[in-house]
């Protein structure tokens, strides 16, 4: 009798803990894209940044997986901006470049990540850089995200100023602080407000994009940067880092670093080149710039992090892309990627877990007007101007020096074969060259 009872008291223990240990499985964590713009790959101490301190950004690529072969879908702002949003090649839709105003915008017809993580149940956030439409029926609020800071252009000044041009929600506010810091307020207050439930938060920073523009308290920290550019641009790489700290201080003050899926990647490379909006960033060991698919304009630092699951302090080297962070942060909320979805992106969970060896893409490819590009495995094949199609071996030549297309034309054949096949699915342009990057 008495061992009967003992075993049903020890049956009630163990399935309550197992409900206990399931029902804090079951919470779906949060997803944080902290989204950097125009950031150099050799701009933050995890890339080997000597000059400029990023010791929140560092201490959050320590705790998570940092790619080694991080990219985005193209060589400027918009562009990867819808392809992160869709987990599709822009280019699928005709979003090839920067939308100029009017009806220039996202398309929609294609549904977004904030959308698609509403559906699932998640409070959604935009804090900062739309840039994808500001067309009424194209800006963040009717694209799925409930709430909305910041501003819908592709560049924005980080004073206060005249025009009241930042809005929340649907209302123009009258923003006093430094657009940093007020990014960083935003967002914190949004993850109080949302903590006792799932949130997708898109932490969308203007900063390092032009104009340069930084306040005494970040100017301060760099009396050794002579450079007046690299300087203001250090000044604003560290309010951002100090933005990306106070929201990771925020998550460990509300008990969720465990239940926050978190990725920081900039937009684009370092604009470096006469045409683009140069703002002292730095892309070495990488050549090329922003606006073009060399490596400098697309492969970007990346790091995405999740205690307990991703695992920490570790490097992940096949090629990822930015369109992978949809489909990975469906499955991480217990969703269900659809076929007719279309993604082009991967859940990258099981590979960084490392219960998948083999590489998530066999090929990523890029068009830009007349550049196009495509990688596979070590190879990189680029048109980036008028002098013929080049390629390279990113394993012994990340700086894309030696084309050895003559060398290996049966390799260039082949990756050629590929990206015609793909580009196959493409639409033109639905809008123009874009002049001016922004
Ligand atoms: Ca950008």
């Amino acid at each position: 009798m008495f061992n009967r009872i003992l075993l049903t008291f020890l049956t009630i223990i163990i399935v309550t803990n197992g409900v206990l240990a399931q029902d804090k499985k079951k919470r779906p964590p949060n997803i944080v894209i902290l989204l950097a713009d125009d950031l150099g790959y050799a701009d933050v101490g995890f890339q080997g940044c000597k000059d400029i301190p990023t010791p929140n950004i560092d201490a959050l690529a320590k705790s998570g997986t940092r790619f080694t072969s991080g990219y985005v879908s193209g060589p400027y702002c918009s562009p990867t901006r819808a392809g992160l949003l869709t987990g599709r090649y822009q280019n699928r839709f005709g979003h090839e470049f920067n939308p100029a105003g009017g009806k220039q915008g996202m398309p929609t017809n294609q549904v977004t990540m904030a959308q698609r993580m509403a559906a699932l149940g998640y409070a959604t956030a935009l804090i900062g850089k739309w840039h994808l439409g500001s067309d009424a029926k194209m800006t963040p609020t009717e694209r799925g995200f409930q709430d909305y800071f910041g501003f819908l252009g592709g560049a924005h000044a980080y004073f206060p100023g005249k025009g009241k041009d930042i809005y929340r929600g649907t209302k123009a506010v009258d923003e006093k602080e430094y657009l940093t810091d007020a990014i960083a307020r935003e967002s914190l207050a949004f993850i109080d407000k949302n903590a006792a439930k799932p949130f997708f938060l898109y932490m969308a920073f203007n900063a390092v994009h032009t104009p340069m523009q930084a306040t005494d308290k970040y100017l301060n920290r760099f009396p050794n940067i002579k450079d007046k550019e690299r300087k203001t641009y250090a000044a604003m790489l560290s309010a951002m880092d100090d933005a990306i700290g106070q929201v990771m201080a925020k998550l460990r003050e509300k008990g969720l670093e465990d239940d926050t899926l978190i990725f920081f990647f900039s937009d684009n490379g370092g604009p470096t080149m006469i045409g683009t909006t140069i703002n002292g960033s730095i892309n070495f060991p990488l050549r090329g710039s922003k606006r073009q698919l060399l490596e400098g304009g697309v492969r970007v630092p990346f790091v995405m992090a999740w205690k307990g699951r991703v695992p920490a302090g570790k490097t992940y080297d096949h090629p990822i892309i930015q369109l992978d962070i949809l489909p990975t942060a469906i499955a991480a909320a217990g969703g269900e990627v659809k076929a007719d979805w279309k993604l082009d992106g991967v859940n990258l969970l099981p590979f960084v877990e490392g219960a998948n060896k083999s590489a998530p893409h066999d090929l990523l490819y890029w068009r830009f007007g007349d550049q196009l590009a495509a990688r596979k495995g070590d190879w990189k094949m680029v048109r980036y101007d008028k002098t013929g199609t080049h390629l390279y071996n990113l394993k012994d030549d990340i700086g894309e020096s030696k084309n050895l297309a003559a060398q290996h034309p049966d390799v260039l054949r082949d990756i050629q074969e590929s990206w015609t096949r793909w580009d196959r699915d493409n639409i033109a342009p639905i809008w123009g060259g874009g002049k001016k990057a922004k």
